[in-house]
């Protein structure tokens, strides 16, 4: 049989399939995941710390007990069980009724990617401009890259988004930026967190440019050092379309997260659901509503940020210990990445293969720009390695670096 290469499909693709590429880093995390490579690449929470054996058991339950409905089809917007026990989680960062947060605003859905992918449906025409962080999630990248949108990146420091940035770029985007897509805490990739005094800030520039603000907020319940800052949509309750997800909190694999969107907008955003997926999966929201109803999940949460905060030292002692001179990197308070910054002169994706050689990957700071830039930039996780495996990472990394400088 002869191969059918993909270029016999290209002149039928969607104009909004052209922009999409196939990335040769993938390729590389392929090999990556070979178990002699000490990983850093990954962005997968520590699901073994989950109590397995009980989560086995409670799904068991959920098809003998409620076969007929966990098996079944459900509602576009989601359960109303679930729905108020994710007001009830929103509530413990300060997104309560007293802002206006309610289960009838509540959309369910596929994991904060499906989220982020409706808001996408519903905002973005081909064309227009989406402001967000640089560096920025890549999945978000993805989304509206196939939306045919145009993303700006608005500068960030140590104290995350930086206000007079956010303000020239709007003012430059002359009325065609639809949002602002942030990541206020925890950030991935950076790590940084906006300060408490320009989380006022940015919602004030937002409200004055009359800029809608998509807030993510998959790691805000992942501090380990004190709280974090209130969510942006626990300070407004107009003009903010705040998505989350269970994936970092309890399972990524059951695929739910959900919206909290303005009274208005919700309706319309259940329709989108619809067109995409009918419904959320009955099952996987039942698993998510009996763990929230049944199972420790406050204590697990803090159980995850312990042995998270003892990886992000393991990783910041590894750094402080082993890297090159001119290296710099973020010191995150919560969340699971680490963003460091190259000495002049390396090329963090010309370097992969061969960390990957050296039996250390990372991802190359590209991926989080729209616009090729990161190249000295790298993103490391440390959630899933272990702290003895994350300092090795970091030791065969430091080798990689010192050879490329002495090249
Ligand atoms: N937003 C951000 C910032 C993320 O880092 C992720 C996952 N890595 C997501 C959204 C989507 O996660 P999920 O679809 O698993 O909920």
């Amino acid at each position: 049989m002869t191969g059918t290469t993909q270029d016999d499909y290209t002149e039928r693709y969607a104009r909004r399939v052209r922009g999409m590429t196939t990335s040769e880093i993938r390729a590389l995390f392929a090999v990556a995941s070979r178990p002699e490579v000490v990983s850093l690449a990954g962005g997968s929470p520590y699901i073994a710390a989950l109590p397995l054996d009980a989560v086995g058991d409670m799904m068991g339950r959920l098809a003998s007990e409620l076969g007929t409905t966990s098996l079944q089809y459900g509602i576009g917007q989601g359960t109303i069980e679930l729905r108020e026990r994710i007001c009830e989680v929103m509530s413990l960062s300060g997104i309560d009724a007293s802002n206006g947060a309610s289960p009838d605003d509540v959309v369910v859905t596929v994991g904060g990617q499906q989220g982020i992918d409706l808001v996408a449906r519903l905002f973005l025409d081909p064309g227009d401009v989406v402001l967000a962080e640089g560096p920025t999630y890549v999945g978000a990248l993805g989304v509206f890259q196939a939306a045919q949108a145009q993303v700006r990146h608005v500068a960030m420091d140590a104290d995350g988004l930086i206000p007079a940035a956010l303000e020239e770029a709007v003012v430059a985007a002359a009325g065609r930026a639809k949002f602002l897509y942030t990541i206020p805490t925890y950030q991935n990739p950076a790590g940084v967190t906006l300060t408490d005094a320009r989380r006022d800030e940015i919602l004030d520039i937002c409200e004055r440019h009359g800029l809608l603000v998509v807030e993510d907020d998959p790691y805000g319940m992942l501090g380990f050092e004190g709280e974090a800052p209130r969510p942006l949509r626990a300070r407004r309750r107009e003009g903010i379309i705040y998505v989350s997800t269970f994936s970092k909190t309890f399972a990524p694999g059951l695929r739910v997260g959900w919206i909290l969107a303005p009274h208005a907008v919700r309706e319309k955003l259940v329709m989108a659901s619809e067109a995409n997926i009918l419904c959320p999966s009955a099952f996987a929201q039942g698993a998510v509503t009996q763990y929230l109803s049944t199972m420790p999940w406050r204590e697990q949460i803090k159980s995850y940020r312990e042995i998270y905060r003892e990886r992000r030292d393991a990783l910041l002692e590894g750094l402080r210990d082993l890297m090159p001179a001119g290296t710099t990197w973020t010191r995150p308070k919560g969340g699971l990445f680490v963003w460091a910054t190259l000495p002049e002169g390396l090329d963090s994706k010309a370097m992969m293969p061969r960390a990957i050689a050296a039996r250390v990957a990372y991802v190359p700071g590209t991926g989080f720009y729209a616009d090729g830039t990161g190249t000295g930039h790298i993103r490391l996780n440390f959630s899933f390695p272990p702290p003895e495996r994350i300092r090795e990472g970091v030791r065969r990394l430091a080798g990689v670096m010192e050879q490329e400088l002495a090249m």
